[in-house]
């Protein structure tokens, strides 16, 4: 396993609050915060706090997260204006993109978003 998977991730040290974050929704099982880089006017990063990887890696008991995923991406899109249209989208995987190796979604609008590449 390489190393960048056995450090604490940048999430897991803002779940944790030793990094700040401009926050924009909290439970017992996620957090919800803004992009430092966004790509659109409206760029979220939705992410439980529990310490999974990536999806690919997700296991049948953690999967009830996912529901609660979509339950608030549902209504960070209205409370954020953008429930006529967004992405919730997740990179598992370097091929993907994916940079930071702690499970999290992109909730990305705002502005109309191109083809998928
Ligand atoms: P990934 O590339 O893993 O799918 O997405 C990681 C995302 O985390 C990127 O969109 C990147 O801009 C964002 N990100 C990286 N470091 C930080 C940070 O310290 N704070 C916040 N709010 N976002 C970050």
């Amino acid at each position: 396993m390489q190393k960048k998977h056995l450090e604490k991730s940048i999430f897991k040290k803002i779940i944790d609050g030793d990094l700040p974050s401009e926050k924009v929704f909290e439970n017992d099982q996620l957090i919800a915060i803004k992009d430092i880089a966004p790509v659109a006017p409206v760029h979220l990063l939705i992410i439980p706090k529990k310490c999974i990887e990536s999806i690919q890696v997700m296991q049948p008991e953690d999967l009830p997260l996912l529901q609660e995923v979509v339950s608030v991406a549902q209504t960070l899109a209205k409370e954020h204006g953008v429930a006529n249209g967004y992405r919730l989208l997740t990179n598992s995987g370097t091929d993907a993109g994916q940079t930071v190796f702690h499970l999290h979604f992109h909730l990305i609008g705002g502005k109309i978003l191109g083809p998928m590449g």
